[in-house]
């Protein structure tokens, strides 16, 4: 496709998700549950894959309980959604059933899992939202990029959550060797699979992995994506990241058809220049940005948001789960306390 074509499609794109979604942007971030990943073949572009060596108990590579629902508890009150739950492979069904449970229940609201190939069986679906498969890429390599995580397993795994009654979705790495043609193999995906979001990942190349000194994708050929997707599947929840050294591919994105911002390590960010720089980012696009990533009265609770993406519903988990919540109740508010002293201390004004 040459430079004009890809500029008419953003330009179809952008007022293809106005008429489907209104005007509004929003925040989302995937709640991380450790720095662990048991797969065997980890994937070749992944950080896990060159820490997993290093770490000689996995279990200690885990999220505190206490630090998994602050995070949850903040992101709710600063108007960001969780992506998904997310962890690398590795966590018993019961494991990955008791903390969709307590995040649930502590932002009454269901969640989506992005956790492996896991048994759906052993899930409390009443908690549950959707699924995402990690699809990562649909170059011609990804068996032996994620050699690790076979492709029909997860789509397998996606097709049953549909038959459940679950949402679904994946994630895609770009920069991964995928060329433009391949643009139509994750049509066909998205088609086949009935798909009702997809994120999109720009590689950021990790030291240590075979992508470390490789170049990422480039501002034009993210936009080509999307807005592909977009044109192609107009209804489709698009959430794209971008690492924050890549502030300025924002705007094209969400022109380019683009709901969801994503990836931004937030409490290490919020509120500072860079903050400020990413809302304005979305501002210039002339949407709305629901959500703040600048607003310390509002991480601090001191005032609450006109406007969220939550929408509060009855959330039903075992009393066990019920019960330690409110025994973390103290360690909670102590982690909380800790994220926001983190924020303070970087924040612009
Ligand atoms: S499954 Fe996820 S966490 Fe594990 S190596 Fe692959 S990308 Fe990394």
């Amino acid at each position: 496709m040459n430079i004009d074509e890809i500029l008419e499609n953003v330009r179809k794109a952008f007022k293809l998700t106005t008429k489907h979604f209104g005007n509004t942007v929003t925040f989302e971030r995937a709640l991380f549950l450790g720095w662990y990943c048991d797969l065997k073949h980890p994937c070749k572009f992944c950080y896990m894959s060159t820490q997993k060596d290093k770490i000689k108990d996995p279990k200690k590579a885990r999220r505190k309980l206490e630090s998994i629902l602050a995070e949850a508890i903040l992101m709710k009150r600063i108007g960001w959604k969780l992506e998904f739950i997310s962890g690398g492979y590795g966590y018993s069904p019961k494991e990955i059933n008791d903390i969709a449970e307590m995040v649930a229940y502590v932002q009454k609201c269901k969640q989506y899992l992005n956790v492996g190939v896991v048994d759906l069986s052993s899930i409390n679906l009443d908690v549950i939202e959707g699924v995402v498969g990690a699809v990562e890429t649909v170059s011609k390599d990804r068996d032996w990029i994620c050699s690790g995580k076979p492709l029909d397993k997860i789509k397998d795994n996606l097709l049953k959550a549909k038959e459940l009654g679950l949402k679904t979705g994946i994630t895609i790495i770009l920069g991964l060797g995928e060329k433009e043609e391949d643009i139509d193999k994750l049509l066909n995906l998205i088609e086949e699979l009935d798909l009702d979001r997809i994120t999109f990942y720009s590689l950021n190349p990790q030291k240590g992995t075979i992508f470390e000194n490789k170049p990422s994708v480039t501002t034009i050929e993210y936009m080509n994506w999307v807005s592909n997707v977009r044109l192609n599947f107009p209804k489709i929840k698009i959430i794209t990241g971008v690492w924050v050294d890549k502030i300025p591919m924002i705007s094209p994105l969400i022109l380019s058809g683009s709901n969801v911002i994503t990836k931004f390590p937030v409490f290490s960010v919020f509120g500072t220049k860079k903050a400020h720089w990413i809302e304005k980012e979305i501002l210039s696009t002339g949407r709305e940005l629901i959500g703040t990533f600048t607003d310390i009265e509002v991480l601090k609770g001191e005032k609450v948001l006109e406007k969220t993406p939550y929408i509060e519903e009855e959330i039903n988990i075992s009393k066990e789960n019920i019960r330690k919540v409110e025994e973390l109740k103290d360690k909670i508010d102590e982690k909380i306390n800790s994220y926001i002293s983190k924020v303070l201390k970087k924040v612009v004004q």
